[in-house]
């Protein structure tokens, strides 16, 4: 498997790529798991045997019994919904004790960021499509300054000072507020208080780990095309979900990491706003949403669809250094009898270009330019190698290889964790 001592796994479309499932197969032989940016907007989807865990804050690498999982100082803590899935997964069996941790580092989301959300969502007259959880105010504050972390919590009167003028400046923003915002706020942040048993410093605590020979898994959520800097902007989340972000998120050099496991899906999906350049005309739309069961983990909302976009993908290996790319969802494509692959995009003024643009607008006017595969139209999902495959789909898989330029390491042909093959 081409993963190193310190792996980074990056989603490298526009999220929702089933990070999950290959985190959670890599998880088995790591020690430790750290997510490192995001917040409760990532949900990720986990099958184990009959059960199925949707975590959205916490690593679902929890999931695997023993291993030490981390909330990176790049995360938005959403308290509650923290807490909630700490409570669900100690009910359903899953033993807690010592295994997570959270940086001291890592901002608060409280209930006025998700106020704040809603409303500035509300007003907008180019919607983001966010999902409302509090993500982009958070962030703000923490860029803006003003962010509250779980080193502040126990801080007495100054932490009271800080919440409170945060709180003033969110109702002032929103012209008001809804009603018990204060009191959700006390409420969080009395929960909060039993945060700082969880709390540590994860740059130290990963640094140590691997010089003692542990071996790390870094976990991004969403996707290369929503991260702050290189996606679709401003169609984007609003924090690096790119692996350079790994180093940055969880406090460790860029050194420290040794390979980077790209994450994309063997056709194209977006959820939210904005352009989304190999979508599906609208009946094929909804035939691959409904096989591939493309709706929101987090919102429930349905995925918008299309063809594996190369463009895309080779941004994405240039932009993450992908060192491997892990294929989901082969499965999804086993009854479709001819499979597009978007190769370059034709533009306005009739060219052509293989680079994904910086213009997001531009990618609204830009026209696909597909190359055809016949479908494999055979069942892929108990394939256990790349020999086992159809000689259709090995095509269209060495085919997605070469057009991204990164070697693919996993196929995933299931929800299942033993559905994957391993390169
Ligand atoms: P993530 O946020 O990137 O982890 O993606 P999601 O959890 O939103 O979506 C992944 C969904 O696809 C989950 O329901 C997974 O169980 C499912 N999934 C993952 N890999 C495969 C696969 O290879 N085939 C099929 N059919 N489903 C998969």
């Amino acid at each position: 498997m081409a993963t190193g001592q310190c792996t980074v796994v990056v989603g490298c479309q526009w999220g929702d790529e089933g990070k999950g499932k290959i985190v959670d197969v890599l998880a088995e032989d790591v020690d430790v798991i750290a997510r490192y940016q995001g917040g409760a907007n990532a949900g990720h989807t986990v099958h184990v045997g009959e059960e199925e865990f949707i975590l959205h804050q916490i690593p679902s690498g929890i999931i695997h019994p023993g291993k030490r999982c981390l909330l990176g100082n790049g995360v938005v803590l959403d308290v509650l919904q923290f807490f909630e899935e700490y409570e669900a997964l100690a009910e359903r069996g899953i033993d807690l004790g010592g295994r997570i941790g959270v940086s001291e580092r890592a901002h608060l989301l409280l209930p006025f960021h998700k106020a704040l959300d809603h409303a500035s969502e509300d007003r907008a007259s180019e919607k983001i499509g966010t999902t409302g959880r509090g993500i982009g105010p958070a962030y703000e504050a923490k860029a803006g300054r003003r962010g509250l972390r779980v080193a502040d919590l126990g801080g007495g009167e100054r932490m009271e000072k800080r919440v409170h003028e945060a709180l003033e400046r969110a109702r002032q923003r929103m012209g008001g507020g809804p009603d018990g915002l204060e009191s959700e706020v006390r409420e969080s942040l009395k929960l909060a208080e039993r945060l700082s048993s969880l709390a540590t410093d994860t740059g130290r605590e990963l640094t140590e780990g691997l010089r003692a020979g542990k071996r790390v898994l870094l976990e991004g959520a969403q996707g290369t095309a929503l991260d702050l800097d290189h996606g679709t902007y401003p169609f984007v989340t609003s924090s690096n979900t790119t692996s350079s972000g790994a180093g940055t998120g969880v406090g460790i050099g860029p050194t420290a990491i040794d390979s980077v496991v790209g994450v994309v899906k063997a056709y194209t999906t977006r959820v939210g706003n904005g352009p989304l350049p190999s979508g599906f005309e609208p009946e094929m739309d909804q035939h691959i949403r409904d096989l591939g069961g493309e709706y929101g983990a987090t919102t429930g909302r349905p995925r918008r669809c299309g063809w594996f976009d190369a463009v895309l993908a080779r941004y994405s290996a240039r932009v993450n250094g992908l060192t491997g790319v892990a294929v989901t969802k082969l499965d999804v494509l086993d009854t479709i009898a001819e499979i597009s692959i978007a190769v370059a995009y034709s533009t306005e003024d009739g060219g052509s270009t293989g680079e994904f643009p910086a213009d997001t607008w531009s990618l609204e006017s830009v026209r696909p330019r597909y190359e055809t595969h016949p479908g494999w139209q055979a069942d892929t999902t108990r394939a256990k190698t790349l020999a086992d495959l159809p000689k259709n789909a090995r095509a269209y898989l060495d085919r997605i290889e070469e057009l991204t330029g990164a070697p693919i390491t996993m196929v995933s042909v299931g929800t299942e964790r033993t559905q994957i093959i391993l390169v």
